[in-house]
């Protein structure tokens, strides 16, 4: 919560312009963050992982300071260029495109692309012959909240045949990424990875192809509830990692953090609507806000991430709390399992501060479900 978000709310509340929940994200912390990255990883170049927050604010902030973007979409690809980057700072990061898609950002002048089977090797070959690719393999992301496993990448062994594919095909066989799983508190998490990716180096040379770049992925956590790890002991983890695997031969990385980038810079102001019990001798009480899974706070499925959040009643009395969103759809609850503790004395029309919140939130929010509007941004 930087001061500037702090006078921002208060203007915004004076001039009783808070009706409805906001998102308030601070640029000069993106700004920091990406220094932060630089710092930490001097030899990688930064793709900033677009879908984090795609604000145009934050994409020209991170074109003017150097950064080159991953985009998932043809649209995030345009709005990478919108704000200043040129085509040779974007990839394609999805390994699932359309090959039409893949067709329309080689013509914006993409050349480099995902890939983690033969079939995307082949769109691509056709789509954007001669693009440079790099072969997602599997990682297990054990550490992560948020976990990327499965869905995207193969077997680091299938990785050499999909580069070899590729190869074959015409296109440039550029190396291979993974990603740690988001959220990941474990520093270590890319020391396995990376044996991985030596282990394809060493099988794709044997075939006669060098590859020579590792994209690391992201990752990078931003603090909630729980501490996690600077930013520079990720960097010092994942040096000492490629020394260890590539010994004196360290390709040219490539980190692509999404949250660890915007999610410390965003604050999310919203109301309690209600406060209310299921029985008058239960001891957990209903909070309900005016935000919730379908305004912006997806990721609390699974209360995967749990937010902090502050109230103008902290350092009263706690108790337990179910916490609630305003919509009328039962899977619409932030935190049950595990209940939230919050001030006894919070009342109706108090407004809570969710901190943390510059990253997978105002995209996620819904257009219209039940009639709310989707969630109002700032980029300040
Ligand atoms: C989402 C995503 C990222 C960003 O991950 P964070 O954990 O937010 O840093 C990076 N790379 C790829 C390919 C992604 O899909």
């Amino acid at each position: 919560m930087t001061e500037r978000i702090q006078d921002f709310l208060r203007n915004r509340r004076e001039d009783g312009r808070d009706n409805e929940p906001c998102l308030v994200v601070d640029l000069a912390v993106v700004r920091d963050n990406f220094q932060t990255f630089a710092r930490a990883l001097p030899d990688s170049r930064v793709f900033y992982a677009v879908k984090a927050n795609p604000a145009p604010e934050v994409l020209s902030l991170l074109a003017s300071l150097g950064s080159c973007f991953d985009t998932a979409s043809v649209a995030e690809a345009e709005m990478a260029l919108a704000a200043g980057a040129t085509a040779d700072r974007i990839s394609f990061g999805n390994t699932i495109k359309k090959e039409r898609d893949i067709a329309r950002a080689y013509a914006l002048g993409v050349r480099l692309f995902a890939v983690d089977c033969k079939a995307e090797v082949e769109k691509v070959a056709r789509a954007a012959p001669g693009a440079k690719v790099f072969c997602r393999f599997l990682f297990d992301c054990v550490g992560a909240d948020w976990p990327l496993s499965r869905k995207f990448g193969c077997d680091p062994a299938m990785a050499i045949d999909v580069l070899e594919h590729a190869h074959r095909h015409g296109l440039e066989a550029y190396g291979v990424s993974f990603h740690v799983g988001s959220q990941q508190g474990r520093t270590q998490a890319w020391d396995e990875a990376l044996k991985s990716a030596a282990a394809i180096f060493r099988g794709c040379a044997e075939r006669g192809i060098t590859l020579s770049m590792v994209n690391l992925g992201g990752g990078f956590p931003t603090k909630y509830l729980k501490e996690v790890p600077a930013v520079k002991a990720y960097g010092r983890s994942i040096f000492r990692a490629l020394r260890k695997h590539f010994g004196n031969r360290i390709p040219d990385t490539i980190i692509e953090p999404g949250r660890g980038m915007v999610g410390n810079a965003g604050v999310i102001e919203a109301e309690v609507v209600l406060v209310s019990k299921k029985s008058e001798s239960d001891d957990v009480r209903w909070v309900y806000l005016d935000i919730g899974k379908f305004g912006g706070l997806a990721e609390t499925m699974d209360e995967a991430i749990r937010y902090p959040i502050r109230t103008p009643r902290d350092g009263a009395e706690v108790g337990p709390c179910v916490l609630a969103g305003p919509t009328c759809d039962s899977a619409d609850v932030m935190y049950e399992k595990v209940p939230y503790d919050l001030p006894v004395s919070l009342e109706i029309g108090d407004k809570v501060l969710i901190e943390g919140t510059g990253a997978y939130t105002a995209t996620y929010s819904a257009v219209a479900f039940n009639g709310l509007p989707p969630l109002k941004t700032y980029h300040i």
